[in-house]
């Protein structure tokens, strides 16, 4: 089927809850994607920070296939091996002490939750706890998720919501510190804000969060779900920072495309919040799911993608800055590693992403009005040159 019947026949049929670019993808290779028109793309969004390998790695598909033919779902009831080599691989990375495997990232901010609250009661003996979270944050459009995400357009015609969250503004203490009373049981945070415009985290705002949740004991929750898993040159963005949290939250690169996602605890909060009945999923962990990460985490380790990406940013961030010298309506490059953002001024963010999808290039937004790139981890230097070519195109206007 060519474009325009496929677009049409979606439009028919699937809720319309996303406007999607007018191209229909077929299949990618390395970090290129092709349509159903043979046209060739280079991604450097990667299915919104998800495909860290590319496309068709061959070590990945071939782990996939060789374990779906072996075990795909079994519950939750039993054990399977998969999920015991994932859970060791993915504590091995984090230094966390107990995972929880989920389907998505919005489900492992909902089992995050749940333990921050279910921690604070097991201590007070009492419910009601409120979490403080941040302005312009993200965190998944399932109730509680969106309960916790700090744009207000996604929440109000949902409301009323999970009750007794409050809102700081990201990197000032001094907010969080005035909404701060004895109902509070945790605080959320992305380490760097993807969706609301790839904000990076201060380093004394982390610290300062540390200190306060230890000080009043209760738990500070990194939500990795868009900066983990190798984007800015470490495992997690937090140990760059040095400051670790009580539970984090991981998805989108976890399984490369396999939906699978996790929340991460360490002893403290492990050992007084879920229990048996507290929580579950159906297919949370399957086998197949499990195989996915492990074996993402084993080509993360073969191809020292964490190195790799430490490596290539430097180049990355300078063609990004001289993109931003040459276009006054650039203001500012933000961002880590291969989580990167050029702000714009008076031009819409669409219409620089649509002219890139002409020039056969994909990038995405952020916030308001942010160009966000998230490529592939693998990219090299000659797609950074080639990325920087058809952006420049893009943003002159060809
Ligand atoms: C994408 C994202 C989520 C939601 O994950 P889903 O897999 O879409 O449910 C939550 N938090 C952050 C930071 C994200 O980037």
């Amino acid at each position: 089927m060519k474009t325009n019947p496929c677009i049409e026949q979606s439009e028919q049929n699937i809720l319309h809850t996303y406007n999607r670019f007018p191209v229909v993808f077929e299949k990618g290779d390395g970090v290129y994607l092709y349509d159903v028109e043979g046209r060739k793309y280079l991604d450097f969004a990667a299915g919104i920070a998800v495909n860290a390998l590319g496309y068709n790695h061959p070590s990945f598909t071939r782990a996939l296939q060789e374990q779906s033919q072996k075990l795909i779902h079994i519950s939750n009831l039993y054990y399977n091996v998969p999920m015991i080599e994932a859970g060791s691989r993915i504590l091995g990375i984090s230094g966390m002490d107990k995972v929880f495997f989920t389907n998505s990232g919005t489900e492992a901010i909902e089992g995050a939750l749940k333990a921050a609250k279910k921690y604070a009661s097991s201590r007070d003996g009492r419910a009601g706890h409120s979490i403080i979270a941040m302005n312009h944050s993200f965190h998944g459009r399932s109730v509680g998720a969106l309960s916790v995400t700090g744009t207000p357009a996604y929440r109000e015609p949902f409301e009323p919501l999970m009750s007794g969250v409050k809102f700081a503004d990201f990197n000032d203490f001094d907010s969080v510190i005035a909404l701060m009373d004895d109902s509070v049981c945790a605080i959320i945070v992305e380490p760097i804000q993807g969706e609301g415009g790839i904000y990076p985290a201060s380093p004394e705002f982390l610290q300062n969060l540390r200190k306060l949740c230890d000080e009043k004991d209760i738990l500070l929750i990194f939500d990795e779900i868009q900066c983990g898993m190798g984007r800015t040159g470490y495992y997690f963005a937090w140990q760059e920072y040095g400051v670790k949290p009580d539970i984090m939250t991981c998805a989108k690169a976890l399984g490369c495309g396999f939906p699978v996602g996790a929340f991460l605890l360490n002893a403290k909060a492990a050992s007084s919040s879920l229990v048996p009945g507290d929580h579950g999923s159906t297919y949370g962990g399957n086998p197949l799911a499990c195989a996915a990460v492990s074996q993402v985490i084993d080509i993360f380790e073969q191809e020292n993608l964490t190195g790799h990406v430490r490596e290539l940013t430097p180049y990355l961030e300078e063609q990004l800055d001289k993109l931003a010298e040459s276009f006054p309506f650039i203001k500012a490059r933000r961002g880590k590693g291969f989580m990167q953002g050029l702000v714009l001024e008076d031009i819409p963010v669409g219409q620089i992403i649509s002219r890139a999808l002409e020039n056969q290039l994909l990038v995405i937004s952020a916030g308001g009005n942010v160009l966000r790139l998230v490529p592939p981890l693998v990219i090299e230097k000659e797609q950074i040159d080639e990325m920087a070519e058809k952006l420049r195109d893009s943003l002159a206007g060809n």
